[in-house]
């Protein structure tokens, strides 16, 4: 290789040093979960980058995302969703809510930290693409929460997820859906109330034309799959062919999936 060949390469390694060295300066080194400064890689330590790949490799059902054990999935249901009609189509997850997954959707949820939302939409970026339907969905779409909701809180996680995921995907976002009226918030009602809690509360923003559209709901954590549910059944309502899923975390729940009947 003469001189002016390397040239090139060695400004491109200049660059690239620059742009780590200004990387660690803005997000220095350290594990996103337990703050370990043994940190191989961007965002975890070993012990925890182990700890994540084995909880994201557990499998899940394709429709709705809970846990499944060796033969836990038959013609794509499983024994939560199985005599269920869930609005949503399928649903992929990153893990199970418990362990690093569970404190990783805490620390999205309350910490608000710019590399803790890359790390977790990196991560549900590659179960979407791992998916069937990736190809397919035209935009992205967050549950959304009411505003009274919102009071007092800095932002919010499935929106800051959303707009990571966006950016790592190159899928757009189209933010039709609403909540349109507060009330308690799901943690604070009972499983088996959930559905009844969400039914009605959201609704598509007027004027906006949806006929036909394959749209992926984004949320951070699903518990019995009540408010993703609804808003599935909402989206198709007003003319969404196919409404997707992906969440951070799924809760395996003793009760499985609480669908709406259509
Ligand atoms: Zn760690
Ligand atoms: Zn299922």
């Amino acid at each position: 290789m003469n001189a002016t060949t390397d040239r090139p390469v060695e400004k491109a390694s200049t660059a690239r040093r620059f742009a780590g060295g200004v990387l660690d300066a803005l997000f220095p080194r350290v594990c996103v979960l337990c703050r370990s400064a043994d940190c191989a890689d961007v965002h975890l330590c070993s012990k925890c980058a182990r700890a994540f790949d084995l909880a994201s490799a557990e499998p899940f059902c394709p429709r709705c995302a809970h846990g499944v054990g060796p033969y836990g999935v038959q013609d794509g249901r499983c024994h939560a969703c199985r005599d269920k009609r869930p609005w949503i189509d399928a649903m992929v997850r990153v893990g199970a809510y418990r362990g690093s997954i569970g404190l990783l959707v805490r620390k999205l949820k309350y910490c608000g930290r710019d590399e803790i939302d890359l790390f977790v939409a990196a991560r549900l970026a590659e179960s979407m693409r791992l998916s069937a339907w990736f190809e397919r969905i035209d935009a992205l779409v967050y549950v959304p929460t009411h505003w009274t909701h919102s009071l007092g809180r800095r932002y919010y996680a499935p929106r800051v997820l959303t707009n990571a995921l966006s950016r790592e995907t190159g899928l757009p976002i189209a933010q039709v859906l609403r909540r349109a009226s507060g009330g308690p918030h799901q943690l604070n009602v009972t499983r088996s109330r959930r559905r009844d809690n969400v039914r009605g509360k959201f609704g598509v923003i007027a004027g906006t034309v949806i006929d036909g559209a394959r749209l992926c709901l984004i949320d951070d954590v699903s518990t019995v799959g009540a408010t993703i549910n609804e808003c599935a059944r909402t989206l198709k309502r007003a003319g969404a062919a196919v409404v997707y899923g992906a969440v951070i975390a799924k809760v395996n729940t003793e009760s499985g999936f609480t669908a709406s009947v259509h």
